[in-house]
């Protein structure tokens, strides 16, 4: 390994993946460490909404078209409360809001582009610590049983917020879960996306293929009772937390359980370091914005290092830059998913007229709407 040019991206998600193939396609050379032998995308059940300004970076990886269903219109609305709000793709000028995509999807197709670029991938190879340093920083490893150090001028960790144990700054336990599976239902989706929330968390349906991908967000235990009612008794329950609107649910797929936290790591790890992504910032998923978020994180890091055109990319002025740049975003990003969750998952009576207020003001307020779409298509900027 050229330690003197070598960037080390731990983790081959999606974010770690995009990454390096941003910083492939701008003439870096990139080593992707892995933890997983085999991808288990499979066994993941979770669909991603991505957001227009993702898929714009998608399509410049060269990682587009995928098989994704496009979002038209997205309606919001509370349980037992006025107010409701809908963004439209028309409104804003563009064909669709975002598109619906199995993560595993996701994942296979950035892994596919990264095994055809200049990438070198070291699957099986879990990073066991990251320690930065003056000229290099080092990243112990094992693999195959085997330990050992690698040596690069940067080590960007993108793990998930996995297995490194890196520090946190905030780490909020929301005391609830999502439960993901896919369903169909009598009435045909055009498209549109649902965003309910009760008291216990939000239900969101959206358009995937010929029928809807749901995350129904709710308290732990709940979500586990969920998960283990048979399929008849599983799909009365959720057409009695939707509504009556989508007529009868029948389940396609297996259901997936996953806690929710809110976790937000230190900027600055150690000197040649960075976190992006879910190592980053780990959102609940209300407003989709987890991937969205990281993404950014990767394309700004590969640009910033291909502006720069130094041979040094781990140049402590380099990454000061990046963190500038990307608080605005990541702490935006972060506020508003995490203000949702705590403005909308309760049953204090005053805070549901509020709410109310709120989604109605959404509606009839000249542009709030598309204000408020504008920047869970683009991010921060849009
Ligand atoms: C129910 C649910 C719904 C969601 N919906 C959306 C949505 O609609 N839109 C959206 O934008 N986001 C959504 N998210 C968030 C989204 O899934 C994450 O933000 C995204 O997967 C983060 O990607 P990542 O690459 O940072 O991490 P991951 O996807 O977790 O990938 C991390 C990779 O690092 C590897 N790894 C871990 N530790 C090590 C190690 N020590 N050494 C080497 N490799 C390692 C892992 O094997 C894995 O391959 C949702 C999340 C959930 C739970």
């Amino acid at each position: 390994m050229d330690e003197a040019n070598n960037i080390i991206v731990v983790g081959g998600g999606p974010v770690g993946n995009a990454l390096a193939l941003a910083l492939d396609r701008r003439g870096r050379r990139v080593t992707v460490l892995e933890a997983q032998s085999r991808s288990n995308a499979d066994d993941d059940a979770r669909t991603l909404a991505l957001s227009h300004g993702s898929r714009l970076i998608l399509e410049r990886l060269g990682v587009w078209p995928l098989k994704a269903t496009p979002i038209t219109r997205i309606f919001v609305s509370q349980r037992g409360g006025f107010g409701r709000v809908e963004l439209s793709a028309d409104a804003v000028g563009i064909a669709a809001l975002g598109h619906v995509i199995e993560y595993g999807e996701l994942r296979r197709a950035l892994a596919a582009a990264v095994q055809s670029s200049g990438v070198t991938v070291e699957a099986g190879c879990a990073a066991t610590a990251v320690k930065g340093g003056g000229e290099h920083a080092v990243v112990a490893i094992e693999q195959a049983g085997l330990q050992r150090d690698l040596r690069a001028r940067l080590a960007v960790v993108a793990d998930g917020g996995g297995g490194l144990n890196l520090s946190q700054v905030k780490n909020h336990d929301y005391g609830q879960s999502a439960l993901v599976c896919d369903v169909v239902s009598d009435q045909a989706h055009h498209n549109r996306a649902y965003e309910r929330f009760t008291e216990a968390g939000p239900l969101a349906l959206l358009p995937h293929g010929a029928g809807w991908s749901l995350v129904w967000t709710t308290r732990p235990e709940c979500a586990q009772e969920l998960a283990a009612l048979d399929d008849r008794a599983f799909c009365a329950r959720l057409g009695a937390a939707a509504g009556t609107a989508f007529g009868m649910f029948a389940l396609r797929g297996r259901r997936q359980v996953f806690p929710l936290r809110l976790k937000v790591a230190g900027q600055a790890l150690a000197p040649r370091c960075v976190l992006i992504g879910n190592a980053a910032q780990t959102l609940h998923p209300v407003a989709g914005q987890g991937f969205n978020l990281g993404l950014r994180d990767a394309y700004e890091l590969a640009r910033l290092i291909a502006a720069h055109g130094a041979p040094d990319p781990g140049a402590q002025s380099l990454l000061n830059t990046f963190f500038a740049q990307r608080r605005f975003d990541r702490t935006a990003t972060i506020l508003f998913t995490d203000s949702l969750i705590r403005l909308f998952s309760n049953d204090i009576p005053l805070l549901r007229s509020v709410r109310g207020l709120g989604l109605a003001a959404l509606t009839v307020l000249p542009g709030a709407a598309n204000f408020l779409a504008r920047r869970m298509i683009f991010g921060v900027r849009g």
